[in-house]
């Protein structure tokens, strides 16, 4: 019999774990999955995690070294920062266009705000707080942090991916000056590691529709009363909406006209780095599958694949800024603000940098949202307003941005000659 694709086997994981949360949550089992099941699914973003800094470091300093040419490298990032920032920008664009004309906000009754904001306000005031360490540095602050002043101090920090970028691109431009000779030995180590590290993903992966199972199932005992979902359908439609448009229109159509490969192609793909974005609400977490399928079955070569993910992992987050648009005009609805024309491309400019700024990790959107809610004048605490329906809104959001990172992928691959016949199938 064929073995089912992993992005099937990935999605059955899914639904049953979604299917056992409901019957745990209705059998009152709550305490038994999170003793019983919920660690597996811990392990299983463990084992993610802890291949990501090893995966950045092989994969990268080969992939610089192999340019052979610095300039090379330059034209590489210039590319994909111009199309990370465009895409993030055309993100929020839409999501401001859906909330504009669904005006979720108003929809919202004074009683239920009130309620949400007493439920709530403590889970936005920790929000806020976090959110006050990063507003309080310097401009230039963000810049100093991508330089680290010891490797290993943030190779140890999963939250410090950039600076290992950073180093790693350093190493391996020093790579590329040193005779070749010299240089090949320390090549070929890496690149032995890295089929290594790809291996192991091969084996963490073939656990993936159980730790999917495990980490579902944990979060459908703990979700909140479906009142409060019901009360935020309309925005929760406005986000998903947006990124469904993202997902099934924007990113495939990119790649049919700039990289030439086909909607099923692209998605067939993509699908199990998307379905782990969803189960694990981690870009960071994913990132080894998506440079994994990025390489063996987009077609994106090793040189493009190492420089563009990673990088992307950490700043690019079309799903964020969508959110964050959405989101911020919603608030200012619900507090029956009217934001005009300037107000709205103000949003633009900060959720693109505040989707930049956020972390690659569960929930780290909502902490960047508050300082597009501070330059829009619209009042913090609203946050609590959107909290009951953050984590599902993130697994989506985090789709759309392990996809965008993909999709930039391929369209630099393309326009640098580096888009290959995908090795798997
Ligand atoms: N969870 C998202 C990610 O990892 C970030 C966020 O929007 O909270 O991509």
């Amino acid at each position: 019999m064929r073995k089912l694709a992993l992005h099937w086997q990935i999605l059955l994981g899914i639904l049953a774990g979604i299917l056992f949360g409901l019957l745990a949550a209705k059998m009152g089992w709550g305490k038994i999955v999170t003793d019983w099941i919920k660690p597996f699914g811990t392990i299983f973003i463990n084992l993610l995690k802890l291949i990501a800094v090893p995966l950045i470091i092989t994969s990268l300093i080969k992939g610089v070294s192999d340019l052979k040419d610095i300039g090379k490298l330059g034209k590489m990032g210039g590319r994909t920062f111009a199309l990370y920032l465009i895409t993030t920008a055309f993100a929020i664009s839409i999501g401001l266009i859906i909330v504009n004309i669904v005006q979720p906000g108003y929809l919202i009754e004074e009683s239920t705000r009130t309620m949400m904001m007493e439920k709530f306000g403590d889970n936005a005031a920790k929000r806020i707080e976090a959110a006050a360490e990063a507003q309080g540095r310097g401009p230039l602050q963000s810049l100093v942090d991508i330089v680290p002043d010891n490797i290993f101090g943030a190779a140890t920090q999963n939250g410090n991916m950039l600076q290992v970028i950073f180093f790693v691109v350093f190493f391996g431009i020093g790579l590329i000056l040193i005779p070749e000779e010299k240089a090949r030995p320390v090549t070929a180590f890496f690149d032995g590691a890295n089929d290594v590290i790809m291996k192991l993903i091969d084996l963490i992966m073939m656990s993936a529709p159980y730790g999917v199972f495990a980490l579902l199932a944990a979060l459908i005992v703990d979700l909140p009363s479906a009142d409060l979902l019901v009360a935020l359908l309309g925005y929760s439609i406005c986000v998903v909406a947006g990124i469904a448009l993202l997902l099934f229109a924007f990113y495939p159509l990119l790649v049919k006209v700039f990289a030439k490969k086909g909607y099923l192609f692209f998605l067939k793909g993509i699908a199990p780095a998307q379905l782990l974005g969803f189960s694990t609400s981690s870009s960071a977490a994913t990132l080894p599958v998506t440079m994994e399928r990025a390489q063996d079955y987009l077609g994106v070569d090793e040189e493009v694949a190492s420089f563009v993910l990673p990088i992307g992992a950490t700043v690019n987050m079309d799903g964020t800024a969508l959110y964050q648009g959405v989101a911020a005009v919603f608030i200012a609805q619900a507090f029956g603000m009217q934001l005009d024309l300037a107000a709205q491309l103000g949003i633009i400019v900060t959720a693109t940098l505040a989707s930049i700024g956020s972390a690659a990790v569960p929930g780290a959107g909502m902490v960047m949202l508050v300082i597009v809610l501070a330059q829009a004048g619209i009042p913090e605490a609203g946050l609590a307003l959107i909290f009951a329906v953050d984590r599902p809104l993130d697994m989506c959001r985090t789709m759309a941005n392990v996809t965008s990172d993909a999709t930039v992928s391929m369209l630099v691959a393309k326009s640098l000659g580096k888009l290959h016949a995908p090795k798997g199938s």
